[in-house]
């Protein structure tokens, strides 16, 4: 079986733009009733011919759950399944008391965790995400998930930690 990687973090910072950048496909949604899509939560990815599988935990929704415990129960969720986790942030936000909660979960986890700064999608962006240090979780990866730029040093570090 292959390895497992999961993709966490608060709505909205790229997880599923992220995702379909890695698989590397536009994938289909399925719509179950008018207004409502689901995204897609598993599929194959492969860098420099590692295979792995990729969890998009984004898509994984639990029902009467607050904010707060919905993050909490998808990294709890990530940590469960992954054998590397890749926490995805927001570098035109910076971070939030949301990636903080999430970080302390994973780095009592042990688990290697990747932390993507996502939204990097120039150069001042790119250089401007030192904060991101502060999560404890090592160094950060600027990455667009839009343009696509970063990925590569991105899955490089990914690879390295299956
Ligand atoms: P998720 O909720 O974490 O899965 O986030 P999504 O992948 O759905 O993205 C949320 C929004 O951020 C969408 O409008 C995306 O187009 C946008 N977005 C994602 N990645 C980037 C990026 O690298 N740069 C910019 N500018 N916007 C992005
Ligand atoms: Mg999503």
């Amino acid at each position: 079986t292959l390895p497992v990687v999961a993709l966490v973090g608060r709505p909205n910072v790229g997880k599923s733009t992220i995702f379909n950048r890695i698989i590397s496909q536009r994938l289909s949604i399925v719509e179950d009733t008018p207004g409502v899509t689901r995204d897609r939560i598993y599929a194959h990815g492969e860098w420099l011919g590692k295979e792995f599988s990729l969890i998009d935990t984004g898509g994984i929704t639990l029902n009467d759950q607050n904010l707060n415990q919905e993050i909490t129960s998808q990294a709890e969720i990530a940590i469960d399944e992954a054998d590397v986790v890749v926490m995805v942030t927001d570098a035109r936000v910076g971070v939030t008391n949301e990636d903080e909660v999430v970080a302390k979960i994973l780095f009592r986890s042990h688990k290697p965790v990747i932390l993507a700064v996502n939204k990097a999608d120039n150069l001042q962006q790119r250089q401007d995400i030192y904060d991101f240090y502060a999560l404890g979780l090592g160094e950060p990866y600027a990455v667009s998930g839009v343009h696509g730029t970063g990925m590569g040093d991105l899955l490089d570090a990914l690879i390295n930690q299956l």
